[in-house]
């Protein structure tokens, strides 16, 4: 395999990948047995990415501790250098490896929260490459409960840099299928776990003495965080918009995400308001995203999300990456509620539509 171009050191600590070319590789979308988990455990061991699934989102897995093979992962995902990657572990002995100065809250919260889809951000031992860190002295590090990831883990008695398995600013890819539309050719493997069941990425937490910071929200919620934490402070990035030059606490949310081709708007209030509001619009490729109980003139052509947080956690990305397929060029989304993992749903989506919010009575 050829990587051709060459890379620019841009200070110690961040390198940034001029261009990515890649000879054509041929890409195995595989079923998670015991032998294709051993295979794919070579494959990451021999400093190679692979995708594998998460109850989250699919991950692109390499050796967290290879400088070359985390650097194949910004290549393939085309993934800005300051953008960090999640740290993934079997089990909670590998943690204290990888960070240091734990605090007693964090290992609360792992005590309840992991295995599962919530990833703490702590100070990092010598042993992450700055590279995997996006420059950083943190590390953001996961025990996450998908048996198939678990099993790769233990597999390659590693541990695994993953970010979300999709091309840098696409919706994240939630079934070995949205992996393969993104990845065909740049990848040798997709480990095959079905369906993601959570649908949104991890939760990111950080501490400040007792206080946790959601940086990210996910599946664990602030309500879930609150029964380990005398505080919860929602970081400004979980809700605003953030410039790209700025310096925030969590980089990912800086960048422009999830976000499919379609002008995507989102319009908070009534049904009845938003049918109004749309139907003033609607032209031939004009699309809503509503709930599954919403009740809506046939003329406007719709996609349904589910009707509880949980459902539209599981199929936002999926929906999204729908609306490319069909050529929809103005999408209306109903905006999600923002209570649990509504917040998760609500902080993807207004990303998706570039912060343009419709209110009613405005
Ligand atoms: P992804 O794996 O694509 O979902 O991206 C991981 C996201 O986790 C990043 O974009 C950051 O927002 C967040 N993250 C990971 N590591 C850190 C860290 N050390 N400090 C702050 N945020 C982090
Ligand atoms: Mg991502």
């Amino acid at each position: 395999m050829l990587w051709l171009l060459p890379i620019r050191l841009q200070s110690s600590r961040c390198r940034k990948v001029t261009t990515n070319r890649f000879d054509f590789m041929d890409t195995k979308v595989l079923k998670p047995t015991k032998e294709n988990i051993s295979y794919c455990a070579e494959l990451i061991k021999g400093g190679e990415v692979v995708g594998m699934p998460t109850e989250t989102v699919y991950g692109l897995a390499a050796n967290a501790f290879d400088e070359a093979a985390v650097e194949k992962i910004f290549k393939v995902k085309n993934r800005p250098a300051d953008n960090p990657l999640i740290v993934h572990i079997a089990d909670i002995d590998m943690l204290k490896e990888l960070a240091v100065d734990i605090p007693d809250i964090a290992l609360s919260v792992c005590k309840k929260f992991w295995p599962g889809p919530i990833t703490l951000v702590l100070p990092k031992s010598d042993k992450i490459p700055f590279i995997t860190s996006g420059g950083l002295d943190t590390v953001g590090i996961r025990l996450p409960s998908n048996e198939v990831a678990r099993e790769l883990i233990k597999a390659c008695g590693l541990p695994l840099a993953a970010p979300s398995a999709n091309l840098s600013g696409s919706p994240s890819p939630t079934t070995a299928e949205h992996v393969f539309d993104d990845l065909n050719g740049r990848i040798y493997a997709i480990l095959d776990g079905g369906r993601c069941s959570v649908g949104v990425e991890s939760t990111v937490i950080s501490f400040e003495s007792d206080i946790i910071r959601l940086l990210r929200p996910g599946r664990i919620s602030v309500d879930d965080l609150k029964t380990v934490a005398s505080e919860v402070i929602i970081d400004k990035g979980v809700l605003d918009v953030i410039s790209n030059d700025s310096k925030v606490k969590s980089p990912g949310m800086k960048y422009k995400h999830y976000s499919p081709k379609a002008d995507v708007v989102l319009v908070d209030g009534s049904i009845e308001f938003f049918e109004r509001y749309v139907s003033e619009r609607n032209s031939a490729d004009t699309y809503v995203l509503i709930f599954d109980n919403d009740n809506i003139s046939d003329d406007i052509k719709s996609i349904r999300y589910g009707s509880t947080s949980e459902q539209q956690a599981e199929r936002i990305f999926a929906v999204l990456r729908e609306i490319d397929k069909i050529g929809a060029k103005k999408v209306y989304a109903r905006c999600p509620s923002k209570d649990g993992v509504g917040l998760a749903v609500y902080n993807r989506m207004i990303r998706a539509a570039g912060f343009k919010v419709i209110k009613e009575g405005d």
